[in-house]
């Protein structure tokens, strides 16, 4: 396979497929740090890629990924997960050999399940996740800040070149993260931890809510600062994507599922059983996780 395209030179054309908020937000880092880089971005929509175009956030806008890939150095899938099978089909007669392949999609499992064996052995495949992000999509939403000081997890299958992950590293560590590399499986198995499980939670509790009567919801928005407003916005987050989320990491998700309604239930008998000892146990640890995570750099 070509390594021609390895050194820590720039890269000379990156086609983005997909220009949301992760999309958009490369494209601004790329733009600020690598003006010499040609940018083509592909969307599906008209009034996305005009939004693109506005914006000046590509030298090039398609609707059509392998017309995007032709002759780029990286290609960067960053679409809903549900996109990805289809857009490997459509890119992969048309990629530059010794191209690096890489992606940002929140489940990694599922990701790599749907590329690997669609692309080709001539490119480099290098999973990816920028663990960074907000409840707003699309390409206004974006901003070169978004990955600084987050975490992103390179998830390379075995045999993957070095050089093509440190290159792929390298990229966001320019964008201001810190790498770390893991098994697809692992990083799916934490993800349900810190962020599955908490985003299922949230849309719970604001539907829970919102099916209570109409007098009780004005209620609820009146006094959101309560707690729920936390809720509100992690639940506002995308749909499409967090359909695809749940369905792609189903097991550790549903695994996960089990052990929290366990110490859901250990909570509530607390609770009927006057058990004060146990319930402040219980909130003081967990009040020291939000502390190791304020200290380290991540609130
Ligand atoms: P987004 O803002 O909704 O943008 C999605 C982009 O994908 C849009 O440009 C959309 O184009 C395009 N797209 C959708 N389906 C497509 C298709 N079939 N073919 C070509 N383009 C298609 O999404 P996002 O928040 O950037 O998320 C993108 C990926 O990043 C997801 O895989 C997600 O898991 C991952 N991620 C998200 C976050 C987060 O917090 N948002 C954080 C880390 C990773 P149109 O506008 O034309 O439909």
């Amino acid at each position: 396979m070509s390594t021609q395209n390895l050194g820590t030179e720039p890269f000379e054309r990156v086609a983005l497929i997909g220009i949301g908020l992760i999309g958009s937000s490369l494209a601004r880092v790329l733009r600020r740090d690598s003006p010499d880089t040609v940018i083509v971005a592909c969307a599906r929509r008209a009034e996305t890629l005009d939004a693109v175009r506005r914006l000046e956030l590509a030298d090039e806008t398609t609707d059509d990924p392998a017309l995007a890939v032709a002759g780029a150095d990286l290609v960067v899938i960053a679409t809903p997960l549900s996109a990805y099978a289809e857009i490997a089909a459509r890119i992969a007669p048309a990629l530059r050999d010794g191209a690096i392949v890489t992606d940002v999609g929140s489940v990694k499992g599922a990701a790599v399940q749907a590329l690997q064996p669609l692309l080709p052995s001539r490119v480099h495949f290098v999973p990816g996740h920028p663990v960074a992000g907000t409840e707003h999509s699309g390409p206004e939403a974006g901003f070169a800040e978004l990955f600084r000081d987050r975490w992103c997890i390179l998830t390379p299958p075995p045999g993957t070149a070095p050089e093509a992950v440190a290159k792929i590293a390298a990229l966001w560590e320019k964008a201001g993260m810190r790498v770390a590399t893991m098994t697809a499986e692992h990083h799916d198995k934490v993800l349900a931890v810190t962020s599955h499980l908490p985003h299922l939670i949230a849309y719970t509790i604001v539907g829970t809510a919102t099916d209570l009567g109409h007098d009780l919801e004005s209620e609820v928005v009146a006094y959101s600062a309560g707690g729920f407003r936390d809720f509100t916005r992690i639940a506002a987050s995308d749909p499409v994507m967090w359909r695809d989320i749940f369905l792609a990491n189903r097991e550790a998700v549903l695994e996960l599922l089990q052990r929290f309604s366990e110490d859901l239930t250990a909570l509530q008998r607390a609770i009927r059983r006057g058990e004060g000892d146990t319930l402040h146990q219980y909130f003081a640890r967990t009040r020291a996780i939000r502390r190791s995570i304020i200290e380290a750099n991540q609130a």
